[in-house]
């Protein structure tokens, strides 16, 4: 990523209003390539916040993930097996 790029995303040392500004980017940007509108937006927000079954503005995390290697349970903080050594992409949405 050029230095560009990375001044432009990162414009202050608040990381939630830097991934405030980052998703609204993406949002806009769908929006004029894509044709979508806020209210699929709104319906797939209310939709990944009902995935626990409680619609609260919040999504809670899921079971640990399995190993793909061994099959053992995987730090969510990490994305590197402490049993194996196995490393496994990161999911940046995970919790
Ligand atoms: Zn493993």
């Amino acid at each position: 990523m050029s230095d560009f790029a990375k001044d432009a995303i990162n414009p202050g040392r608040d990381p939630i209003e830097r991934q405030m500004i980052i998703s609204e980017a993406i949002w806009e940007l769908l929006k004029e390539k894509t044709g979508l509108t806020d209210n699929d937006l709104v319906r797939k927000v209310r939709e990944i916040d009902l995935r626990d079954g409680v619609l609260d503005g919040r999504a809670r995390s899921g079971p640990p993930k399995a190993c793909p290697k061994c099959g053992k349970n995987m730090d969510k903080g990490s994305s590197t097996c402490i049993y194996c050594g196995h490393n496994v992409p990161a999911d940046v949405f995970s919790r």
